[in-house]
């Protein structure tokens, strides 16, 4: 049983922070395969609660609208979150299908951040055990938001996957906290550090414009730094492409995306990665929203 009541959480929550429709929150623990911009077929992991969003930050360009807990701290929600044994149950019956379905790759990611997961190192080993059992060739991984870097226990869960693609979407704390608008006792400085000491790691950077925005010179020379700092295998950059939780936010283009690209990979020698989709929900900053 849920401790919050949730209907007035997220109304609360929408009349704050939503000014359009955004996605559906994930209803189950597995769902996919989908094809992703970044990752080929991927079967999705959702180990969040599911019935509202629970994660550290309250990004403003969110495809699931705002978040309803916003909170590093779990042990009063660990109830609503899937059990080891549910978890099992459903990863194996979404893999124990005809072998047409094709898998490149398993990532934990769902309806908020995974890593949030009280036992999200134990997850991870059901999830190691069945990829090997059904799929030894997929890939098994996370997107994270970057906030538990710091904490053993997920950096022990990270270091057992395939690949981390990990956030960081501003050079500094001012646009960290107006972009990602994270829960108290998540540290900007906190997170850099744990970027820094995890090996083998890529980084994942939502660009955006408009009411907020991080593609200034000043924002992109301090992402820039901190990227050469960190020393991610690659980083991803991409800009919006799914409705967001604010509006007056805009896409950035691809030139400029190539742009940023370029000017990283010749300051930091780190291969940056552009990663642009068409979608029906695309717009341009200013452009009314269509349903
Ligand atoms: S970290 Fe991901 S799930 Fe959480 S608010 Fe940001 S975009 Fe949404």
């Amino acid at each position: 049983m849920s401790k919050i009541d949730l209907k007035t959480e997220s109304r609360r929550y929408r009349e704050r922070y939503l000014e359009m429709p955004t996605i559906p929150l994930q209803s189950g623990i597995t769902y996919g395969p989908v094809r992703s911009r970044r990752l080929g077929w991927s079967l999705g992991l959702n180990i969040s609660p599911i019935s509202y969003k629970f994660c550290s930050f309250n990004c403003v360009y969110c495809q699931y609208g705002g978040t309803t807990i916003c909170t590093i701290k779990t042990s009063d929600w660990r109830e609503d979150f899937p059990a080891l044994d549910d978890f099992e149950k459903a990863l194996e019956s979404a893999l124990h299908k005809p072998k047409d379905n094709e898998i490149d790759n398993i990532t934990f990611s769902g309806n908020g951040e995974p890593t949030l997961h009280p036992q999200f190192e134990e997850l991870v080993d059901i999830a190691k055990k069945l990829q090997r059992k059904y799929f030894p060739e997929a890939k098994l991984g996370v997107l994270s938001n970057s906030s538990t870097v710091a904490m053993e226990k997920v950096r022990r869960a990270l270091a057992k996957l395939d690949f981390r693609i990990m956030k960081l979407d501003t050079g500094g704390p001012e646009t960290f906290r107006k972009i990602n608008r994270p829960c108290p006792g998540v540290d900007y400085e906190a997170i850099l550090n744990g970027l820094k000491s995890l090996e083998n790691i890529t980084l994942q950077t939502m660009f955006i414009d408009g009411a907020i925005s991080n593609i200034g010179e000043q924002e992109v020379s301090e992402w820039m730094e901190k990227v050469g700092e960190i020393k991610p295998v690659k980083a991803q950059i991409y800009s919006l492409h799914r409705p967001t939780a604010t509006t007056s936010l805009g896409e950035v283009s691809a030139e400029k995306l190539e742009e940023i690209a370029a000017q990283t990979e010749e300051a930091t020698g780190v291969t940056v990665e552009v990663i642009v989709a068409s979608s029906p929900y695309r717009r341009r900053y200013n452009e009314p929203y269509r349903k």
